[in-house]
């Protein structure tokens, strides 16, 4: 090869460099605009649709408003992120509304110290979101392909104490249990007795039970057994039985 053409080749590869790198850097800069944005969308949301609403605990009004939304719901639902309803991420399930993750969250009573565990990754929002609320999240998803995405992304965005686990939410993590709190985000028909066993005394479980008609419960396991109080009627996907179950 002769000197000439040598340097045509690095000429013409630093010129692609440079188109590379202003394609990269124009990228970046819209991708801030986007996250401004929404930044600003994200805050509306907590005043709109969550302080007016009555959730008054100030850790959860902080962690939604710190959680971006629009990063884990699909591309073509973006200008939808902040709206107050859930949204649709592939497989035939949702992200759930804004207030309901807010309500949820409050009515578990996190202070920080507690190891969660929920049931129905899905995104993975709901996940990043207890992630700030408690010191450790454990998160379980029947849906690989979700399970992997959440993964991912939870790491990417730097949610450090949330782990996802691929498996059956019935069968719960007994090799993690007891329990401070656990969150069931798609509804079973009744109250998951597993998931209970794997609740500490004095712990919370909050979950939507039923099937057309579904209500949003707490359960409190006391010493003497569990107090159950009715929150809210709700609409959750539902929550599938593990294979080789049934
Ligand atoms: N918390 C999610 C939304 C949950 S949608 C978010 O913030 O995006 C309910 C999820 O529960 C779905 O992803 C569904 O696949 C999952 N799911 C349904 N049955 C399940 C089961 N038996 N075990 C674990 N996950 C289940």
């Amino acid at each position: 090869m002769s000197l000439g053409s040598q340097v045509l080749i690095k000429k013409g590869s630093f010129i692609l460099m440079a188109f590379l790198g202003l394609g990269a850097w124009a990228e970046g800069l819209l991708a801030m605009d986007i996250d401004l944005a929404m930044d600003q969308e994200r805050a509306r949301m907590v005043r709109e649709q969550i302080e007016s609403r009555g959730i008054r605990d100030s850790r959860v009004l902080k962690a939604m408003a710190s959680v971006p939304r629009h990063r884990f719901v699909p591309e073509s639902e973006l200008h939808r992120a902040y709206q107050d309803s859930p949204l649709p991420i592939g497989h035939g399930q949702t992200i759930s509304q804004p207030f309901i993750v807010a309500y949820m969250c409050e009515a578990l009573g996190l202070e920080g110290h507690e190891k969660v565990l929920e049931i129905g990754t899905g995104s993975g929002y709901h996940a990043a979101v207890l992630s700030l609320l408690a010191k450790e999240v454990y998160s379980m998803e029947i849906v690989e392909a979700l399970a992997d995405e959440a993964r991912e992304r939870l790491k990417k965005l730097g949610y450090g104490n949330v782990m996802v686990i691929f498996g059956d939410g019935y069968k719960g993590l007994p090799e993690e249990a007891p329990f401070d709190a656990i969150v069931v985000t798609a509804a079973p028909p009744q109250i998951p007795q597993e998931l209970l066993r794997q609740l500490k005394t004095g712990g919370r479980m909050v979950v939507p039970v039923g099937r057309a008609e579904q209500e949003l419960l707490r359960i409190i396991r006391t010493e003497q057994g569990v107090k159950v109080e009715r929150l809210l009627p709700v609409r959750f996907v539902p929550m599938v039985p593990g294979k080789g179950d049934h």
